[in-house]
């Protein structure tokens, strides 16, 4: 097994379906054979209590190199590991700023973790702050995730250029996974106009999946489970098993 395909989740942009992403593809890999770690830089830690875990101080130790990674990581109903976080890490944006290879942090914890991954996924928080550069970082690929409504272009904009910016000065091996088109919803117009105006923009590093709007993938994290083991034959599970399989046949392209 080689190094691991490290793939982080951003866009600048709150709410487009990040956290969801990261969890329902981390269990949609998990369940396809792949070893998979989901790291939880935001926070929010939405993605810990999504995936059926307390929060606690795992990620927030790795990254001011308290703790190694591997002491931090627990297991998942999902099927993967993850890498928690905890509130207090809104404050590593201070703690961090004085220290040497700040940016470099989540890089550095996850090299120690060597291969014993297929997959690594970073959930990062929308703000561009130290966190999310961290994950950029650290990341080989990533997957940017696109709400289909009014403004999603301006967010995939500035988030390509800070992809750009960051493969240009800190993380030159950086590429591009794709663009995910997340919420469709067929029998709205907006969402049918926006994905078609996408596809125009970016059709090179458009995901042919589509994520769907679906209730169950809104409810299945108050659960604590990825909607694969909350209904494993609703649309949005059997969307992101579709997107897994894309993903696993994929290869990442210059930005
Ligand atoms: P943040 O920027 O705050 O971290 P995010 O990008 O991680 O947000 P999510 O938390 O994944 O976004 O999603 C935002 C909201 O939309 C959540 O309430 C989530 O349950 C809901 N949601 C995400 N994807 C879908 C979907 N395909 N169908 C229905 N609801 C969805
Ligand atoms: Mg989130």
């Amino acid at each position: 097994m080689g190094a691991p395909r490290t793939i982080v989740l951003a866009n600048q942009k709150g709410g487009v379906g990040k956290t969801t992403t990261a969890i329902n593809l981390a269990a949609s890999l998990a369940h396809l054979e792949n070893k998979v770690l989901l790291v939880d830089v935001d926070p929010q830690a939405n993605a810990t209590r999504g995936s059926g875990r307390d929060i606690t101080h795992g990620c927030y130790r790795a990254l001011i190199g308290e703790a190694s990674a591997a002491d931090g990581i627990v297991k998942t109903t999902g099927g993967y590991s993850l890498l928690p976080a905890h509130p207090d890490m809104s404050g590593l944006q201070i703690e961090l700023s004085q220290q040497e290879r700040r940016d470099y942090r989540l890089a550095d914890a996850l090299t120690s973790l060597g291969d014993r991954y297929d997959f690594v996924l970073i959930d990062s928080p929308p703000t561009l702050s130290t966190l999310s550069l961290n994950g950029l970082v650290a990341a080989t690929e990533v997957l940017l995730p696109v709400q289909c409504e009014y403004y999603a272009l301006e967010g995939t904009t500035a988030l390509l250029d800070s992809v750009r910016r960051v493969r240009a000065n800190m993380n030159p091996g950086l590429k591009l996974l794709g663009l995910l088109r997340t919420m469709t919803d067929k029998r709205n117009n907006l969402s049918n106009e926006v994905s078609a105006e996408i596809e125009q923009h970016f059709s090179r590093h458009l995901l042919d999946t589509q994520i769907p709007r679906n209730v169950r993938l809104a409810e299945a994290p108050s659960h604590g489970l990825p909607a694969l083991y909350y209904d494993r034959r609703c649309l949005g599970a059997q969307s992101y098993l579709v997107l897994a399989l894309e993903i696993m046949n994929r290869k990442p392209a210059d930005v």
